[in-house]
């Protein structure tokens, strides 16, 4: 039953995901800010408003094919066929994608982050009418069974008049008519009582026990003292954990 729990947690197989990273104790909790809380217009209007206040520059739908060094300078090529220069770089992409982007610059990182595999998990998001629901308010649906990761409500932002609900399976094992069944069925729902729906794919980094510690591999390893990691397979998979990774290369950087 625990692996199911854990699972749902993660959104991926928890069996010897290792526990210091999922069960770990936080250094420090700011009490004076809420532990829940959403955005209006969503988690994006917050890094909009990041890049928008900062000043900063950014190239969306631009993927990075490679970083390579000369002369002391960063070159950094892009899919659009530019190369772009710079002192230093910071690279927050997924493990096996730093692994490619950095085979040059540090190969003996780039083939221990090789190790992290992708779990590739999908999602299924509803909306649904309060009324067409039997089902009283609750956070989640843990399976006993592998058939889905979760269901997550969006029931802790209460709507007057909708409920929300997400699916999460693990990636292209369902089509997206069997995800709307597995949810008319689990929340006892009619396809016509389904107002919206939006699908999306995600990926995760598939730590295991000989991940750990990743943090002292990586400085061991390391080179380059202008190249910043960052990520979710470092200090854990929470957006806090991806924040706290940040700030520590930030602080590298600056020093
Ligand atoms: C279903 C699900 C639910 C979650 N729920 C929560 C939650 O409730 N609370 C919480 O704290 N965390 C949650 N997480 C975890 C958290 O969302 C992630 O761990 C975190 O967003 C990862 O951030 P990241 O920046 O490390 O990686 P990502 O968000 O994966 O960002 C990597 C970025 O790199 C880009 N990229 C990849 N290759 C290239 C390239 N070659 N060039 C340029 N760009 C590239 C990608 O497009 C992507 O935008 C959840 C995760 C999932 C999957």
């Amino acid at each position: 039953m625990f692996s199911k729990l854990f699972r749902a947690v993660i959104s991926q197989n928890a069996d010897e995901y290792p526990a210091e990273i999922f069960l770990k104790r936080r250094k420090e909790r700011r009490k004076e800010y809420p532990r829940k809380f959403s955005f209006k217009g969503g988690l994006l209007s917050f890094l909009r408003n990041i890049v928008e206040k900062g000043g900063l520059q950014v190239h969306t739908g631009t993927e990075v094919m490679e970083v390579a060094k000369e002369d002391g300078k960063y070159r950094i090529s892009t899919s659009d066929g530019k190369v772009l220069e710079s002192q230093a770089v910071a690279l927050a992409t997924p493990a096996h994608i730093t692994a490619g982007l950095i085979r040059s610059l540090e190969p003996a990182i780039a083939d221990y982050f090789r190790t992290i595999p992708p779990f590739h998990s999908e999602t299924l998001d509803i909306i649904v009418k309060k009324d067409a629901l039997t089902l009283p308010k609750l956070a989640g649906i843990i399976p006993v069974s592998d058939e889905f990761l979760s269901i997550v409500t969006r029931d802790v932002a209460e709507h007057p008049e909708l409920r929300s609900f997400t699916l999460h399976v693990e990636g292209q094992r369902t089509t997206e008519e069997e995800k709307r069944a597995i949810l008319c069925r689990v929340l006892s729902l009619r396809p016509e009582d389904i107002l919206e729906s939006f699908s999306t794919t995600h990926s995760l980094p598939s730590l295991r026990l000989p991940h750990t510690p990743l943090l002292r591999k990586v400085e061991e390893l390391r080179t380059q003292e202008d190249l910043f990691l960052l990520g979710n397979y470092y200090y854990g998979l929470s957006l806090e954990d991806c924040v706290h990774r940040s700030s520590d290369e930030a602080k590298r950087f600056g020093a």
